[in-house]
């Protein structure tokens, strides 16, 4: 008996708007609990919505981008519930009549590509936060989220497995982000996933699905699909029935736990916000944020394998962010484009190693892509090695020097000139007749050793590819 694992996402992207959805208090993060409600968030009697533009344009963008309808008029709606942190009683939504509709995103898993499809995006505010902690016994109400605009982003029951689900919202997170639309700061709650789940026989209908709310992490993600399928699995080959609930994934216990069933599930009512006008989008509006769209990753990933000569795996590693493509592709330009592919190894070798090992991001490298550039064109000219830029790198990481001054102080410039080759070549041959009588024996082994030997005596400088041809040429003599 085989099971067949069936995934829909539900995924909350906090827009990147400096102001709130419905009011001009700030979205910043961190700040002092209730400092950032103002009286349209708390709900106060009187006062009224307003709609910040900003947010349409970020689901217009995010609706072209997965090749959506945009809505020409979608409609605001109350979903009313009473809970601490939603002083109004009712949050406001998108219900009916969304801002996005339809959409696909193609995710790629164990190199085969999948297309998914999305059913709707729609605009709504967050509520605010309820804090259990440091109360003794209390609870604490932060209004600061209050008012948060978010783009909820549905997708069609059409995951199969942990693995593609993971796929799918690490390619929405790349795109939110490549968009500008959202920071993806999965932390602070700026990317929430909630996980829909359930489980059949190959060809049957949909079985019953349990949601699980709030997952922010992408390992928590396939942790909490991974235990949620056994669960669901272990129930029904013990004859019982999988009940429609929302769930929570405890990261500590590696579980999820029942939050509330479906009996439980309120009925929140919706009609249209007799507050705020249907939002009208027209072709205008459309084209106007067509002709600011960034290059999408898709299309930057086929670009750079054509236009670099990389290979797909390179070419998916430098477009992983828009922050390492644009540092990329800085590099290249700044070495004249004549070697992408060194670029790309030091970018996604070195750089990144360094990086990971400081916990920065790439726009915090403290070599710039002007000074990593600097260092490749002197491989390229063949005045340090590879071997040698590597300590230049390791200089140039801790202070502002460039890497020809680096290399000038140091004297580390590579040694070309044939005659002082020969010289040292024949030194070292002089140095180690035994050797030299084994090889000439036919232990041709030791070629390499002599290579060492005269890399040794030239603290590295010697250019390898001369060395190799001088010592063949001393050899044989
Ligand atoms: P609700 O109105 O309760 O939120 P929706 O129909 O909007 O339910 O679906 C919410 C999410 O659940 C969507 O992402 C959808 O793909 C997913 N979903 C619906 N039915 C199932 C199912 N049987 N198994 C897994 N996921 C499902
Ligand atoms: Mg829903």
């Amino acid at each position: 008996m085989t099971w067949e694992t069936v995934i829909g996402l539900e995924v909350h992207a906090q827009l990147a708007t400096k102001t709130k959805i419905f009011s001009g208090a700030s979205t910043a993060f961190g700040a002092m609990p209730n400092t950032q409600a103002c009286l349209v968030d708390l709900g106060m009697p009187g006062v009224l919505p307003v709609l910040n533009k900003g947010v349409v344009d970020m689901a217009i963008k995010f609706g072209l981008a997965v090749g959506a309808t945009v809505a020409p008029k979608s409609v605001f709606a109350r979903k009313n519930y009473f809970y601490p942190d939603l002083p109004k009683g009712y949050q406001i939504s998108q219900f009916e009549l969304p801002v996005v509709v339809g959409g696909q995103l193609t995710i790629d898993v164990d190199g085969k590509a999948k297309t998914i499809n999305l059913t709707r995006a729609h605009l709504e505010e967050d509520a605010g936060k309820s804090l259990h902690e440091d109360f003794e016994g209390a609870s604490g109400i932060d209004l600061n989220r209050a008012g948060t605009p978010l783009l909820e982003i549905v997708s069609e029951p059409e995951m199969r497995s942990p693995a593609e689900a993971v796929a799918y919202a690490k390619k929405l997170h790349e795109l939110v982000q490549y968009l500008g639309i959202c920071d993806g700061n999965m932390q602070e709650g700026s990317f929430r996933v909630d996980a829909n789940i359930s489980v059949r026989k190959v060809g049957a209908p949909l079985g019953t699905r349990a949601e699980i709310k709030n997952v922010n992490s992408f390992k928590f993600l396939e942790r909490a699909i991974m235990f949620e399928v056994e669960r669901q699995i272990d129930i029904i080959e013990a004859g019982g029935a999988v009940v429609q609930e929302t769930r929570l994934y405890d990261a500590a216990k590696d579980e999820t736990r029942s939050m509330r069933s479906k009996e439980e599930a309120m009925d929140y009512r919706y009609f249209p916000d007799p507050d705020l006008l249907p939002l009208m989008i027209t072709p205008a509006m459309i084209e106007m944020v067509k002709a600011d769209m960034p290059e999408l990753p898709d299309a930057k990933r086929n670009r750079f394998i054509a236009q670099y000569k990389l290979s797909d795996y390179d070419a998916m590693v430098l477009t992983g962010s828009r922050e390492i493509a644009d540092y990329y592709e800085a590099v290249v330009a700044g070495t004249g484009a004549k070697d992408p592919k060194i670029a790309a190894n030091w970018v996604m070798g070195e750089l990144n190693a360094r990086l990971n090992a400081d916990s920065l991001n790439v726009a915090e490298s403290p070599v710039d892509a002007a000074r990593m550039a600097g260092l490749i064109a002197r491989i390229l000219d063949n005045t340090i090695s590879g071997k040698i830029a590597k300590e230049v790198f390791e200089i140039m990481w801790t202070s502002t020097d460039s890497a020809d001054a680096i290399i000038e102080a140091k004297g580390l410039k590579q040694i070309t000139d044939v005659a002082a080759i020969v010289a040292m070549v024949r030194g070292v041959i002089d140095q180690f007749p035994e050797q030299l009588a084994e090889y000439k024996g036919g232990r041709d082994k030791l070629f390499g050793f002599f290579v060492g030997e005269v890399m040794k005596a030239t603290k590295g400088k010697a250019n390898p590819g001369q060395v190799n041809q001088i010592l063949k040429d001393e050899l044989a003599k």
